[in-house]
């Protein structure tokens, strides 16, 4: 039953349904999305239970501090939603967003009194009722009545999704609480700085701790240009192997399919270690022909061959000090691998027709995704550069594996190419979001990369990017995971994707229609602003005509 639904948390404001259409279920993953980040359900009473002992093993205070900080993470990150989520929303409905949010994730509902701000000035000021906080409820029913507010966690929220939506510190207090025996929860806010003792509040409230960790991640993750992104649990493994080999000049090996960005871990690799400062040199062995693999890591002198009419350096020798990177080690002929490894070995090579020996003074990092070990049983790899190649192996997780990284991954590419393309792309459109999650990524991250690429130029500036703009290129999209429709109704797969179809159909005659009306009826400039051919127009034409 949907009847909890029906009154609307701020007065004379629709039902939050444009939210309820950015919660995905996906069972077989086991995940929750909600806005593009990953939620969890939890029991109620299981909170209630935890927030009892938590005050028994750390009193009050540090308790209320835990409670209060993680309710502040919450709203900062749905603050970081609300403009994706009301693009074109006047500022109060997109300010909304939060307390709708709050009431969605089944934390309180939240009765506007007021809510004023201007946002040139700075000036904030609100009050709220709350009604049905299980959190003071809890709170009553495991400690009975006290002294204080029980909205720890609630007040959290409130202060970090308006101090990271106004960009300013702001402070909510509830100065009336069911757990002290009034009969409303009521809360104000209003900017630190008119609280008494405020700012000291919002510092305690923030965990000044967790921002300098966070800072430090993020600026290690940032150290070279392209970033490498991520918060799975396999990423992580991943990650804090880099970290922990970085500052060495051991020999890393990265494991994983095409696509899983292992050259991207081989660049932050060379940037967070001592030789960030010189050069790195990536070989994909795959792409040079084998006749010339010898001349492109040693170099030529001068006459060597038919055709070398100069001395030229190979890439052992322009890596000098830093970072040789050699992606797709397998594809390597036994005789290259046999002058790999002497150079490894004996730390020196010379040029093809050269007598002189070079000293390598490299780091030497390698990649394939096939398996070494079988290459080795099956005679097509040297055993013995195996073994010195397998020195720190990192085994980079695909992207099914890493599904938890999906929506930070989809931001970054977003960001990049909107930037790149001079487009305002707001976001993701919900069904084009439960689509990318339900998706398997053969391709990987490379794949993920194209798709947005594509996305966004195929995108109208000022709008999302749909469905149709970023699975054009023959996908073999799985069954949808579960969604919520509009009303709260949780719809599995196949028939949201039917409602999908006629979504597509119905957005392509849209399209059509204002191609047509822009071309002043020419089709062949309709068809050329559209991006299609003329061909390709008139048969979609003809099966819009036989539809209607
Ligand atoms: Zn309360």
């Amino acid at each position: 039953m949907s009847n909890i639904l029906q009154t609307s948390p701020i007065k004379g404001r629709p039902m939050p349904q444009d939210l309820f259409s950015h919660l995905h279920f996906d069972p077989a993953q086991g995940h929750i999305w909600l806005a593009g980040k990953r939620m969890m359900l939890l029991h109620a009473r299981a909170f209630a239970l935890l927030r009892r002992e938590a005050i028994d093993a750390l009193g009050l205070e540090q308790a209320r501090a835990i409670f209060t900080r993680q309710g502040y993470h919450s709203g900062a990150l749905d603050a970081e939603s609300a403009a994706r989520l009301r693009p074109h929303a006047t500022i109060d409905d997109m300010f909304a967003v939060g307390p709708e949010l709050h009431m969605l994730e089944g934390m309180v509902r939240s009765e506007a009194l007021h809510v004023e701000f201007d946002v040139a000035r700075g000036a904030f000021s609100a009050e709220y009722l709350w009604h049905g906080s299980s959190e003071c409820g809890a709170h009553l029913e495991t400690a009975g009545r006290g002294a204080y507010p029980a909205g720890w966690s609630l007040a959290g929220y409130a202060s970090g999704y308006a101090s990271v939506f106004l960009g300013r510190p702001i402070l909510f207090r509830e100065v009336e609480c069911i757990a002290m025996g009034h009969p409303h929860c009521r809360v104000q806010g209003r900017p630190a700085e008119e609280w008494e003792e405020g700012e000291e509040d919002l510092r305690f409230m923030r965990g000044e701790a967790i921002n300098q960790i966070e800072r430090a991640r993020s600026s290690a993750r940032g150290g070279s240009e392209q970033r490498i992104v991520g918060a799975s649990a396999g990423f992580n493994v991943a990650f804090d192997m880099l970290h922990h080999v970085a500052d060495t000049d051991a020999v890393v090996l990265f494991l994983g399919e095409s696509g899983v960005g292992k050259e991207i871990f081989a660049r932050n690799l060379h940037a967070m270690g001592r030789r960030a400062d010189k050069p790195f040199v990536a070989v994909n062995c795959a792409a040079i022909p084998e006749s010339l693999l010898e001349a492109e890591l040693f170099g030529v002198e001068k006459g060597a061959f038919t055709g070398a009419h100069a001395a030229r350096a190979g890439r052992f020798e322009r890596a000098e000090g830093g970072t040789l990177f050699l992606d797709e080690i397998a594809t390597l002929s036994l005789a290259a691998q046999g002058k790999l490894l002497r150079a490894i070995q004996e730390g020196e090579f010379e040029r093809v027709g050269g007598v002189r020996m070079h000293r390598a003074n490299v780091r030497l990092v390698a990649a394939t995704n096939v398996d070494l070990r079988a290459a080795v049983e099956a005679g097509s790899f040297r055993a013995d550069l195996f073994y010195r190649l397998n020195v720190f192996p990192i085994r980079i997780p695909p992207l099914r594996e890493r599904r938890a990284d999906l929506p930070l991954l989809m931001e970054y590419f977003l960001e990049r190419y909107s930037t790149r393309y001079g487009k305002a792309v707001t976001g993701f459109e919900g069904d084009a979001v439960a689509a990318m999650l339900g998706y398997g990524w053969p391709g990987n991250i490379r794949e993920l990369e194209n798709v947005i690429e594509r996305g966004v130029i195929m995108a109208r500036d000022g709008e999302p990017l749909r469905l149709h703009h970023i699975f054009g290129g023959g996908e073999a999209l799985g069954p949808l995971p579960f969604r919520v429709r509009a009303g709260g109704r949780v719809e599995n797969g196949q028939a949201a994707q039917e409602g999908d179809d006629l979504d597509l159909a119905r957005s392509e005659r849209r399209m059509i229609e204002q191609a047509l009306a822009r071309s002043g009826g020419n089709k062949a400039r309709a068809a050329r602003l559209l991006g299609i051919t003329r061909a390709q127009l008139y048969y979609r034409l003809e099966q819009m005509g036989s539809t209607s």
